[in-house]
């Protein structure tokens, strides 16, 4: 049987983050029909294949799992929480910057009767959603994901060159996994049905551990066009979908869908593919970059500026979707490097469109780390990086045509090429 693996941060994270990414099945329900339904973690857009309803997946804060157990009456089952981290982690030293992708569970109670993380786990096994008419016990969490990552992000900072002056964490899906517990003299596990610790000391109380049940619940958002009835559409991790109809693009923000501003350079060849990217306007403190000229300054390009490019307003471009973090860094920084200029318009192109995944929130968390990788001379980033401050002022969505190749997407307009494995590859960040 195939078996996949969480580390625990404490065991091993380090050695196993690059094999051990994962992407759960989890088993649903079609909230029209009741089908029932395998969706994947990474899916947002919903299509039922019974009553063929599509609807968009929204969560009140992050998704709750939970792993399903053999069911048993007779024993009382206890839900033990355990943060759950995916994403990726920068570190910005004195000479360059360090990536990991990592896919991390760590309690969310300091709990030492408990295992450390999820564990293994067979593949075959799948999650359910944690929602409020579930049964059982749930534990609540007593420590932030916060204080978990940062414990986390120092583990891993510790092997790294001195100082650290910037850190990241992009991307990341945050969630919470309950994983099923019983007690006899000893604490089992309900799935293995096996114990997992020592006789338990006489003291030990279950109860003084405090309970949580509060009204979790998975939206299913309609995905007609919020303004003009028609019906939205999007790959199934898509978390822009668009109309076609009314030329509208829509994102979710709070418990609803609302309108996002894109726009798509024209370009089309044969066999285009567009691939969205965050253009984003920042206001930059602590270091002169307003333009294009103050680019070529900051990051000392080998150009001579030219009359009018003081008044070319200076944009961070970021990828709007999951890629590893080498690849996702470097098309960050040479597509911002580039400027891409040319005259945008606002018509959803007629050609596939590469799914939007990484949300704006997200793309604004990598700017400084951005700047960090064109600034140069290298030493001015050890004087200055801690001084600049970038703070996101407004974005659009563009949708930027590659070419699709045999191995490669290419852009010929900014010289980016993306290599095609790498993008199937990122379907499970
Ligand atoms: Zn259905
Ligand atoms: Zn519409």
């Amino acid at each position: 049987m195939k078996t996949f693996l969480i580390p625990s941060i404490v065991m091993n994270a380090e050695k196993n983050c690059k094999e051990a990414i994962i992407n759960f099945l989890i088993e649903h329900q079609c909230p029209q029909c009741g089908a029932p339904a395998v969706l994947e973690e990474t899916d947002r857009l919903f299509a039922c294949q019974f009553c063929r309803v599509n609807s968009y997946l929204m969560a009140d804060d992050f998704f709750r799992y939970l792993l399903p157990h053999p069911p048993d009456e007779n024993k009382n089952i206890v839900y033990f929480p355990y943060w759950r981290f995916k994403g990726m982690l920068f570190f910005c030293g004195p000479t360059s910057i360090h990536n990991r992708f990592v896919d991390v569970s760590h309690q969310a109670i300091e709990a030492p009767i408990f295992p450390i993380s999820v564990g293994v786990r067979s593949q075959a096994m799948k999650l359910r959603f944690a929602t409020a008419d579930m049964k059982g016990r749930f534990l609540k969490p007593q420590q932030t994901f916060d204080k978990f990552l940062n414990t986390f992000q120092e583990r891993f900072g510790k092997s790294l060159p001195k100082p650290i002056l910037h850190q990241s964490n992009i991307g990341e899906t945050l969630s919470l996994i309950y994983s099923p517990f019983y007690l006899t003299d000893r604490l089992h596990d309900a799935i293995l049905d096996k114990p997992v610790s020592a006789r338990l000391p006489e003291d030990f109380d279950i109860d003084e551990f405090s309970g949580d049940r509060p009204q979790w619940h998975i939206r299913f958002v309609s995905t007609l066009c919020p303004s003009c009835g028609w019906n939205l559409e999007g790959d199934r991790a898509a978390l822009v979908l668009s109309c076609k109809n009314c030329n509208s693009t829509w994102y979710p923000v709070g418990k609803k869908l609302k309108q996002l501003k894109f726009a798509q350079f024209p370009g089309k060849v044969d066999n285009t593919i567009y691939l969205p990217f965050w253009r984003i306007k920042a206001d930059i403190s602590g270091i002169n970059l307003d333009s294009y000229a103050d680019l070529i300054a900051v990051a000392n390009l080998p150009k001579v500026v030219q009359s009018g490019w003081n008044d070319i307003p200076f944009r961070f471009w970021i990828p709007a979707f999951k890629v590893r973090p080498k690849v996702f860094l470097h098309l960050a920084t040479h597509t911002t490097l580039s400027q891409p200029r040319k005259k945008p318009i606002t018509e959803l192109p007629d050609a596939r469109i590469y799914p939007t995944t990484l949300p704006i929130e997200e793309a604004v968390e990598s700017l400084k780390l951005t700047l960090a990788d064109f600034m140069k001379p290298r030493r001015t980033i050890m004087e200055r990086l801690s001084d600049i401050q970038i703070d996101a002022k407004s974005f659009t969505l563009v949708f930027m045509p590659f070419k699709e190749g045999h191995h490669e997407f290419i852009q010929p307009d900014y010289q980016l090429t993306i290599n095609r494995n790498v993008l199937v590859l990122s379907k499970n960040l």
